[in-house]
C-alpha cells in the first residue's frame, strides 16, 4: 500500500485517498510477537503541502491478546487513526511505503493493559487461583479476608512464629 510521490507533487493540495484490507499476520509488540486475525483495514490520506506530505492513517484490525489480570485469551479491537508530516525529501524512491506506519499505528493502538472484561479478578499473586473461576487454594491468605472472623483468628495464631508467642 502506497502512494506514488509524482501524482502528490503534480496536485498540491488536492487529497490523495486509498482503501485498501492489508496482510499483516503478526505484530510485534514490547517482545511479544500478536496475531493479527484477518487483514488490517487501512484508510489513508496523503496531501502535498509546502511543508511535506500531510499523512493521515487509519487502522482497524482484530489482535489476539491475552488478559493482563488472569491471562486468558481475548481479541483486542484495535483502532487507531493518526496524522503526521512526512518530509518528501527523507523518502527513497518514488512511493511513499505505507506499511512502517500501518504497523507504528497498530502498535499506538494496542491496549497496555488488556482485560478479558473490566471486572476481571485475575489470578491471586499468592496461590495461584484464577480468581474469576475458583477460590483462593488452601493456605492462602488471599483467602483470609474472605474467611469466617473466628476462622481468621485462628489462621493468625497458627501463622505466627512460636518463638513470638
Ligand atoms: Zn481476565
Ligand atoms: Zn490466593
Amino acid at each position: 500500500m502506497r502512494f506514488d510521490l509524482s501524482a502528490l507533487r503534480g496536485d498540491p493540495g488536492r487529497p490523495f485517498n486509498l482503501s485498501q484490507d492489508v496482510d499483516l499476520p503478526v505484530v510485534e509488540w514490547q517482545g511479544e510477537a500478536l496475531r493479527v486475525l484477518g487483514p488490517v483495514h487501512v484508510e489513508a490520506t496523503a496531501v502535498y503541502q509546502e511543508e511535506g506530505v500531510l499523512l493521515r492513517v487509519s487502522v482497524r484490525a482484530r489482535v489476539r491478546r491475552t488478559c493482563s489480570r488472569c491471562l486468558a485469551e481475548l481479541v483486542e479491537n484495535v483502532a487507531e487513526d493518526g496524522t503526521l508530516e512526512v518530509n518528501p525529501d527523507e523518502i527513497a524512491g518514488a512511493y511513499l511505503e505505507l506499511g512502517p506506519f500501518i504497523e507504528a499505528g497498530l502498535r499506538l493502538g494496542l491496549s497496555p493493559k488488556p482485560l478479558c472484561t473490566l471486572g476481571c479478578l485475575g489470578i491471586c499473586p499468592e496461590c495461584g487461583a484464577d480468581l474469576n473461576r475458583e477460590r483462593h487454594r488452601e493456605g492462602c491468605h488471599g483467602q483470609t479476608k474472605r474467611l469466617d472472623p473466628r476462622l481468621a483468628k485462628l489462621r493468625e495464631l497458627l501463622d505466627e512464629p512460636p518463638s513470638e508467642r
